[in-house]
């Protein structure tokens, strides 16, 4: 854990722009480069609309731009991986939302009671007049 390097590297595919390297492995790709290598289409419908985000996103997070080369690669993602993709897109595309997301929904409050709704009166018995 206490391999924390950062330098720059040359990028690996246009062999222009320097990257900064902040993983141990991480492959030196500049982001115009990585949004060109992930820019491809998906076959499957579950993870085209998973991955149907902003580009602008995926510019911004080389984290969401890394989970969908692993997908390209791999063909699949595991269930760790969709969620953390989700979470970090919303928050992207929502910054008002970070930190909210432990509220209780609006569903867990009790429902009124049936009684409440009825007008006033209707419900009780009529006074008996002699
Ligand atoms: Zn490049």
């Amino acid at each position: 854990m206490a391999w924390r390097p950062r330098y720059k590297q040359l990028c690996a595919i246009c062999r222009k722009s320097h990257v900064l390297i902040i993983t141990r492995g991480q492959f030196p790709i500049c982001t115009p480069c990585s949004m060109k290598q992930i820019n491809q289409p998906i076959a499957d419908e579950k993870f085209r609309k998973l991955f149907d985000i902003g580009q602008n996103l995926y510019e911004q997070s080389s984290f969401l731009r890394s989970i969908k080369s692993n997908y390209l690669r791999f063909g699949s993602l595991s269930d760790r991986q969709i969620e953390m993709f989700k979470k970090v897109a919303a928050e992207l595309a929502n910054p008002a939302l970070t930190g909210k997301s432990n509220a209780p929904a609006a569903a867990a409050m009790p429902e009124e009671p049936a009684t409440v709704a009825l007008p006033a009166g209707k419900t009780k018995p009529k006074a008996k007049k002699k």
